[in-house]
């Protein structure tokens, strides 16, 4: 896919993370892999109506191109993209409940089986640190180990897929789960799933989906 396509879909991409409620005003930030570096979305613009050209170019040594800032979260979309090749994208987004529980500095625990779709029993939360600093990127990718997600303390929540679509979809997932951990505990304690009842959801997750597998009906 050349550049300028690559720079339409993140720019479509960051509308939708508004239009969908994970993003307001100027708040989170998209990246994508692009040849040698990434394009990140412009540091301290509206996320939504960006154009294709706003999108920043960095390469992996962090050098941006062009006149305008990237995001300032620039250093953790560079960590993620470098340290984990199965992702494509990240999305990072300031959406109310994940917010709401990342100010409590609580993660998710295994309180409904969709907090597999992050790809583990629990969705962490990352330790606390300045937006922009290296010490939040080091606290994210260490929440994010063997995980497509995580919440940032205080902050909001990060996601990542092999592409935008996914990233944004396990955004949105984790968004909703916590709003639904959330309305849950207003009622009480939520029962947690065991470590054995969530293991088989992330074996049968491996081969849900719309395609038809070869060998079995799902
Ligand atoms: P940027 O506008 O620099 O991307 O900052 C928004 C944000 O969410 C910082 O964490
Ligand atoms: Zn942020």
């Amino acid at each position: 896919m050349n550049e300028s396509t690559l720079r339409q879909r993140l720019a479509d991409a960051a509308t939708r993370s508004v239009r969908l409620g994970l993003n307001q005003g100027s708040s989170g930030n998209l990246s994508l892999r692009c040849g040698a570096g990434f394009l990140i979305t412009p540091s301290g613009l509206p996320t939504d109506g960006r154009a294709p050209g706003e999108m920043v170019f960095v390469d992996q040594d962090g050098q941006p191109e062009g006149d305008l800032k990237p995001s300032s979260e620039w250093r953790f979309h560079r960590d993620i993209l470098r340290t984990r090749p199965e992702f494509g994208a990240v999305v990072h987004a300031h959406s109310p409940y994940a917010v709401s529980l990342a100010c409590l500095r609580r993660g998710l625990p295994a309180f409904h089986y969709m907090v597999a779709v992050a790809g583990g029993r629990d969705i962490r939360c990352a330790d606390y640190a300045t937006f922009g600093s290296q010490t939040l990127s080091d606290h994210a990718l260490a929440a994010l180990e063997g995980r497509k997600a995580c919440l940032l303390a205080n902050h909001g929540l990060l996601a990542a897929g092999r592409d935008l679509d996914e990233a944004l979809h396990v955004a949105l997932e984790v968004e909703a789960l916590c709003g639904q951990f959330w309305r849950a505990s207003l009622l009480g304690e939520p029962v947690l799933l065991s470590d054995a009842e969530m293991d088989e959801v992330l074996e049968r997750f491996r081969s849900y989906g719309p395609r038809a597998a070869r060998s079995s009906a799902g």
